[in-house]
Order: structure tokens, then sequence, then C-alpha cells
């Protein structure tokens, strides 16, 4: 069983490297301190913004559902 023995790996999230998920690692998930500084600083001025879908209200969530209803009785 050497494999449960291996640590397990991540890519960093700033240069996608792969690091070892270890305790020992106080940097984790990034692979240095400087990735994990960059990251940090790329939140703070804003870059870092969440992307993709604004939050849906109901009425947008029940047009999704009716079109999704839609298509599928398409199919039949
Ligand atoms: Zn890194």
């Amino acid at each position: 069983m050497t494999d449960s023995n291996r640590p397990l790996e991540v890519a960093c999230p700033q240069c996608r490297k792969k690091v070892e998920w270890r305790e020992d690692n106080p940097y984790r998930p990034f692979c240095s301190e400087r990735c994990r500084l960059i990251d940090l600083g790329a939140w703070a001025d804003g870059s870092h913004r969440i992307a993709g879908e604004p939050a849906m209200d109901e009425t947008e969530i029940d047009e999704m559902i009716m079109r999704a209803e839609r298509a599928f009785q398409d199919e039949q």
C-alpha cells in the first residue's frame, strides 16, 4: 500500500506547479510564499473578482426550468 503513503499533490493556484499537500507546508495549497503573496495581492487589488454567473433570482430560475422542460419535451 505505498500509494496511501504518498502525499496528495495539488496544483499551485498561482503557477500551477505541482505541490505536495503536507502539514509542514505552511504555504499550501501554494508552492511557495511568493505564490501565496501574489495571490493575496491579486485579491486585494480586485483582479480576482468572482467570474461567471451573477446570482440568479427566482424568475430566472423558473424560466430556466421551463426552458429545460420544453427542450426535454422536444426530444420526445
Ligand atoms: Zn506556485
